[in-house]
């Protein structure tokens, strides 16, 4: 069985690196075994092989195939559920892995010379007083940790003129998030491991894993057989049920990517060109791409289903911020699947000594995915500070997940929805 090419996405379509890898036929024998070649298999794979490790990574599709080759590109601090981990880390290992997830994808672009477009400066946006009180003790806590400086907050009037649309009454800005291409930025992670020594497979799905001193990771033609292992599939995970069945749901979200805009229309809706996200529930982000197209991304649904027509149901979200982007023609419309979890704390564990698992990010990943590479990699080399303290956070497990999970999942959207609307 062979595998599925890229979705025809902007990011697909301006890939800078064409490598493929070779499907794994036969037996490898390796240290540690990656199952999942997004983000956190690639960054993990990566920070092992920095670290004189031998690792094989598995990939069903292609590299960054799943959510980090179609995400919005936002590059954003934070890591989900800091305020259930305060209750086992302290507050000052926290703050260190809030911005530990930009510091390696910065350092690794320079490092590796990665093109992937990337720029700082990331705005969230708040429609409700409610919202912009949340960026105030934003703020404020930020400061508490000398990082004040590097955000700012506006209101109603600058706004306009940064976004050029009233449909918010104030935001934050901060320079130190930003935005950037992920599949070339994947791609690119992928390429620096495989220098460093790490092999990786394309095109081979792993079907089986059988514990032991030793695991078996059984694929449609081979195994690989390993010291540990690291399941990294996230919303497209479905190996070891009994342990991680119920915990992490799919739920599209969908992003089209308009033909590109003249310069008075861009210096007009973002002359700054900040990454953009509102504060709702069910939100909202937004950028220009490295060609000025306005890529707008959303939540269409939290059923599992796919919309009929990506592009219909998107645009109508984009033109109720900017109207005057009507009859701007959509060149590029996808989706992909986001792994939500109920508390939107990633799940990063162990299903026993040597198999790891780190997935489910709801929908905010490009910055934890990384932090969670280095977490993970401390624990394989005996430094389980960090992964402990998520060990420790509940999740709700919810029984019969694969039947009923997404209708559940759509069900509290609904509320939060309603919520958004208040
Ligand atoms: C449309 C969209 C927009 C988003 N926007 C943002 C954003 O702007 N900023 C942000 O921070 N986050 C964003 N996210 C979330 C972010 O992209 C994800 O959290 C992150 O990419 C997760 O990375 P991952 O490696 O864990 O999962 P994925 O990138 O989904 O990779 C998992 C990989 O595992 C492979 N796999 C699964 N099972 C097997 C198996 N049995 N054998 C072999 N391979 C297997 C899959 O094929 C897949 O390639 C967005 C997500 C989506 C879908």
């Amino acid at each position: 069985m062979s595998g599925e090419e890229h979705t025809s996405s902007y990011y697909a379509a301006t890939r800078t690196d064409q490598t493929t890898y070779p499907p794994l036929h036969g037996e490898e024998e390796t240290e540690v075994c990656i199952v999942g070649g997004g983000f956190t298999g690639v960054a993990c794979a990566l920070t092992l092989a920095e670290r004189g490790h031998r690792v094989t990574l598995l990939e069903q599709h292609r590299i960054s195939w799943g959510a980090s080759g179609r995400n919005g590109g936002q590059l954003i601090h934070g890591l989900g559920g800091a305020e259930q981990l305060g209750r086992f880390l302290s507050e000052d290992k926290i703050w260190a892995l809030h911005y530990r997830g930009n510091d390696i994808i910065k350092g690794r672009i320079e490092k590796y010379q990665i093109n992937c477009d990337l720029k700082a400066g990331f705005i969230e946006v708040a429609f409700k007083q409610s919202q912009m009180d949340g960026l105030v003790e934003d703020y404020e806590e930020h400061r508490e940790w000398d990082l004040d400086e590097h955000l700012r907050l506006v209101g109603r009037d600058e706004l306009k003129s940064l976004l050029g649309t009233d449909a918010y009454i104030g935001g934050m800005i901060n320079d130190l998030d930003g935005h950037l291409h992920p599949l070339n930025l994947c791609a690119g992670e992928a390429r620096a491991a495989t220098g460093l020594g790490a092999s990786i497979h394309e095109q081979t799905e792993v079907i089986d894993i059988v514990h032991g001193s030793k695991v078996r990771v059984v694929t449609q033609q081979g195994a690989v057989i390993a010291d540990k292992v690291l399941l990294a599939g996230n919303a497209y995970h479905h190996l070891e049920p009994k342990k991680l069945s119920g915990l992490v749901f799919p739920a599209g979200s969908f992003i089209i990517a308009t033909e590109p805009l003249s310069e008075d229309v861009t210096d007009r809706i973002n002359p700054a060109d900040l990454a953009v996200c509102d504060l709702n529930n069910v939100l909202d982000y937004y950028r220009l791409s490295a060609d000025k197209r306005m890529l707008f991304g959303g939540r269409c649904n939290y059923s599992g289903r796919v919309p009929t027509s990506i592009e219909d149901s998107m645009v109508p979200r984009m033109l109720q911020i900017y109207p005057e982007l009507e009859g701007k023609k959509i060149d590029y419309a996808w989706g992909g699947n986001i792994g939500i979890v109920i508390n939107r704390v990633p799940c990063m564990g162990r299903i026993s000594d040597n198999i790891f698992y780190s997935i489910g990010y709801s929908g905010h990943g490009v910055a934890p995915t990384h932090v969670a590479a280095e977490v993970i990699t401390n624990a394989m080399e005996g430094d389980a500070e960090v992964l402990q303290a998520y060990e420790k956070v509940s999740h709700f497990r919810i029984p019969f997940g694969q039947w009923f999970g997404n209708q559940i999942v759509a069900l509290g959207m609904l509320y939060y929805r309603m919520l958004d609307k208040l």
